[in-house]
């Protein structure tokens, strides 16, 4: 048995090396008739030729020299105060215990950065990000929705806060080509079953792909699968937890609808998770795990999430952890040449003018653009860009203002193990 290996070997060795010669020496012919009498490198470059040829029969998984990248954010919240100023508001009734009307919110933001006018164009919203999006150009582009789309009047009562963007408010999520969107949250039911069946539709007819909550269990755990061109598939996973203030009821449970929700972050649950990706992962796909979980403020990172977020890459073969819930940035680890973002914070919200957290800056949003080695999913790069909401929108961040975002990324990395570099255009590379 061993003697018919190393033949099989040795004959493949030599069936490379008389294939890469053959090919080199085209090559180098043809430079030569081309524009090159003569040329003393070609030996050199005929060797390297065949060099190039064995190391790519050796690295199987790059099967594409494109990396597949990826744009990701955290909560982009379009309901409420949002709603208000686009071209189709929702009724502005709120069942907040201060704020009644959903106008109140513009006003507040007015308030504090002046007027915003209204009704803006739906791409408004997105301001400077748009250009950003246009000159990076990812692959795909995953957020996570953080309000249901509907008109629906059957607010879920007790909940304190409900948001809703009317259904004909959505070229407001198509203006920035946004593939997919992460429904497993604590907003997606807020006006009930009847607003998550018309949220769904809506992402449907505009062929916005989504997961994470659906009109059976077996819809909501689904990952969405995206394919881009020549690079293979991505599947996105979506999931809750109730840390992150989803009620346990609006849990899918087989025939009733609801959210993908995790019970716990349990070894079991790890199992559970790796299972599902097992059932649709195709060789060379890209996992990606998008996670509702944990509390509104605050950088510490529970212990928790961080050995559930090594469990599934270690155990579920998870490429990306696309944490959010925080409405600010937070630490981001690179475990295994696998990318997590612990809590991508706020992206879009109508918070302009509401005092109590300022310290911790929501109005600071980042753009996340990872890089991943087709084939294998590991991280090669990821490249961020600052904005800040005001008047509504998205606009450039200022240099200090980057310079805070920076600061705060290398102080609650520095246990995770990176550090963010940042570039005289306020943009910044992980390092790690
Ligand atoms: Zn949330």
């Amino acid at each position: 048995m061993r003697s018919i290996a190393y033949r099989t070997v040795f004959f493949s060795f030599i069936g490379i090396f008389l294939f890469a010669s053959l090919d080199a020496l085209i090559v180098g012919r043809e430079s030569k008739s081309d524009n090159d009498p003569g040329n003393p490198n070609i030996n050199k470059y005929a060797f390297s030729m065949l060099f190039s040829k064995f190391q790519k029969v050796v690295n199987q998984p790059l099967k594409n020299s494109k990396p597949v990248d990826i744009f990701l954010c955290g909560d982009v919240m379009l309901g409420r105060g949002i709603d208000q100023v686009l071209p189709y508001p929702s009724e502005p009734v709120l069942y907040e215990r201060y704020m009644k009307d959903a106008r109140g919110y513009v006003e507040v933001a007015e308030h504090k950065n002046g007027p915003i006018p209204s009704p803006v164009p739906f791409a408004y919203v997105w301001g400077d990000a748009l250009e950003e999006l246009e000159r990076i150009g990812p692959d795909l582009r995953i957020i996570n929705l953080e309000t249901s789309i509907t008109k629906s009047n059957d607010y879920w009562k007790d909940k304190g806060i409900n948001y809703r963007m009317n259904p004909k408010n959505i070229p407001c999520l198509t203006a920035a080509n946004i593939d997919f969107c992460s429904l497993a949250n604590n907003h997606v039911l807020d006006w009930g079953y009847s607003g998550l069946s018309e949220t769904l539709e809506t992402l449907n007819k505009s062929h916005i792909k989504s997961a994470g909550a659906g009109n059976t269990l077996a819809e909501a755990e689904s990952p969405a699968i995206l394919e881009i061109n020549s690079k293979g598939r991505v599947l996105v996973f979506s999931y809750g937890t109730t840390s992150s203030g989803i009620p346990l009821s609006w849990a899918a449970i087989e025939k009733k609808p609801g959210i993908n929700l995790l019970r716990d972050l349990s070894e079991n649950t790890v199992r559970a998770v790796k299972e599902k990706v097992n059932e649709s992962r195709q060789k060379g796909d890209v996992i990606v795990v998008s996670i509702h979980w944990g509390e509104n403020w605050g950088y510490q990172v529970p212990r928790s999430h961080i050995t559930f977020a090594h469990q599934l890459i270690d155990e579920g073969g998870v490429d990306i952890i696309h944490g959010h819930s925080s409405h600010h940035v937070m630490g981001i680890e690179v475990y295994n040449n696998r990318l997590i973002l612990y809590g991508c914070g706020d992206f879009i919200n109508d918070y302009e003018g509401i005092t109590s957290y300022e310290q911790f800056r929501d109005d600071l949003a980042l753009m996340y653009f990872a890089s991943l080695e087709p084939g294998t999913g590991k991280l090669i790069g990821l490249k961020m860009t600052p904005m800040q909401i005001k008047n509504f929108r998205l606009n450039r961040a200022t240099k200090a203002d980057a310079k805070w975002i920076a600061d705060v990324l290398n102080r609650e990395g520095k246990t995770l193990g990176t550090r963010v570099q940042i570039h005289a255009d306020n943009t910044m590379t992980l390092q790690w």
